[in-house]
């Protein structure tokens, strides 16, 4: 039912790059043939599921949303790819991004935009556009996005879905591309609260093949999602969240969530953390420099696209040739951007500055948590916004992650649920719940409780 669906629309949602109508079909019936035999189903037997193009399979192409890696296979699973073909998940294929995940509207992919579903000539947020748009639209029940600023809970808020950004470690990162890998972050994508904790406890937990995971028990995001409640909690709304550039409507909506909030039992409290104004401008230091040296190794040597490779060049020089054709405006933007800032000379001057922002976003979040129990804002300041738009002005594209970013900078965990329409245009609103590492749970507790 699921590939028919894509039959029927991704044309023009354009959801996926990739799908995998043989190997679906042969999962599902594998999954089938178990379960006559009797023999032990995994925990999602049979549910099928979108998988943004940033990991790695072995049997589908990973590409990133590059034209440097296209056609790519790789030849290795990553940790997540093999724990949902564990838990019996039917993989339909692979979801647009924006380039090495580097956007808020998926129109940086090298493949073209998605549509979002609600209304197809607006963007679907992004990175993670297509995984949230194959959710909205009905192609697939789940799906996998990667958050380095905001590219799970942005794409949700958006497209009226469900996302959240784990705690830092929490997901491995093992086979999933890297873009600032001390920001990147998998999470789990669905259309209810509950789906979202039933996807998070199959994907979560710890891995030895990467060295920042967790090595700790995935929170009990599956009891939390089942008994949602915010009775007797401490709810913190965060000055810095508010202001300028924030549409009416979605003010609206977030003001009603507090008040339903506060109806539900819980006590608000107003919380002060002035380094959050900081924080967009210390992630466009830090996420540059780290994808800057993370985008080194596509050489045109060892995976992908190679051009120029006549015979008579050098190697630096068909490794230049093959980067200009094949990395997109906004990568080349940063890998410049990441590479001037770590120069020596800089390097203190920007590189350092951001990582000591960094520990005062760190700061700040304790001293909040010392306070509530989460945190909830808007999770992006306007709903969907034109394709176009604000393709050819990078900063009004940053904007979009103002509520997102501090979340990445300090390796706690967020989720994003729609929290109703936006009068004026009548686009999903997102709610957005942070709470501090390790509590995964939390979200998922009160993200029930107002769903
Ligand atoms: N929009 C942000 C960026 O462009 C976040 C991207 C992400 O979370 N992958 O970097």
């Amino acid at each position: 039912a699921h590939l028919a669906r894509i039959d029927a629309i991704d044309e023009k949602v354009h959801a996926f790059l990739h799908i995998d109508r043989d190997g679906a079909l042969a999962q599902a019936r594998a999954v089938d043939a178990k379960r006559e035999a009797g023999e032990k189903l995994g925990p999602l037997a049979g549910v099928p599921l979108a998988l943004k193009d940033i990991f790695t399979t072995r049997d589908m192409p990973t590409t990133v949303g590059s034209k440097i890696l296209e056609g790519w296979v790789p030849p290795y699973d990553a940790t997540l790819t093999k724990k949902l073909r564990a838990a019996d998940v039917v993989i339909l294929g692979k979801t647009n991004m924006d380039e090495f995940a580097m956007g808020s509207s998926t129109e940086n992919s090298a493949y073209g935009p998605t549509g979002n579903p609600w209304d197809l000539t607006r963007i679907p947020g992004g990175s993670g556009g297509g995984s949230s748009a194959a959710l909205a639209s009905f192609e697939a029940p789940l799906a996998i996005g990667t958050d380095t600023g905001g590219s799970i809970r942005q794409p949700a808020a958006v497209t009226g879905t469900v996302g959240v950004k784990p705690t830092y470690g929490g997901v491995s990162r093992y086979g999933m591309v890297a873009f600032s890998s001390s920001l990147d972050q998998g999470g789990p994508c669905a259309r209810t609260v509950l789906d979202a904790a039933l996807l998070h406890e199959v994907i979560g937990g710890h891995d030895p093949l990467d060295s920042t995971s967790i090595d700790a028990p995935v929170p009990p995001v599956v009891e939390a999602a089942r008994s949602g409640s915010v009775q007797g909690m401490r709810v913190g709304v965060v000055k810095q969240f508010a202001g300028e550039g924030y549409q009416a409507g979605v003010v609206q909506r977030f003001n009603e969530s507090v008040e339903l909030l506060k109806s539900l039992g819980a006590t608000i409290v107003e919380l002060d953390c002035p380094s959050f104004d900081l924080a967009l401008s210390a992630y466009y230091l830090i996420a540059p420099s780290e994808c800057s040296s993370n985008l080194a190794r596509f050489d045109a040597m060892r995976y992908g696209l190679r051009v120029g490779d006549d015979g008579t060049r050098s190697a630096e020089d068909v490794t230049a040739l093959t980067r200009e054709a094949g990395f997109g405006d906004e990568v080349k933007r940063r890998i410049i951007l990441g590479t001037y800032a770590l120069s020596s000379g800089y390097y203190d001057a920007y590189y350092g500055s951001a990582q000591k922002v960094r520990t005062l976003i760190t700061q700040d979040f304790e001293k909040a948590f010392e306070q509530v129990d989460v945190i909830v804002s808007p999770t992006t300041p306007t709903t969907a916004f034109p394709i176009g738009e604000r393709a050819d002005d990078p900063m009004a594209m940053y904007l979009a992650d103002l509520c997102t970013i501090p979340t990445n900078l300090a390796g706690n965990s967020a989720m994003s649920l729609p929290c109703g329409l936006a009068p004026e245009d009548g686009l999903p609103v997102g709610l957005q719940i942070i709470a501090p590492a390790m509590k995964d749970d939390r979200l998922y507790k009160v993200g029930a409780a107002v769903e």
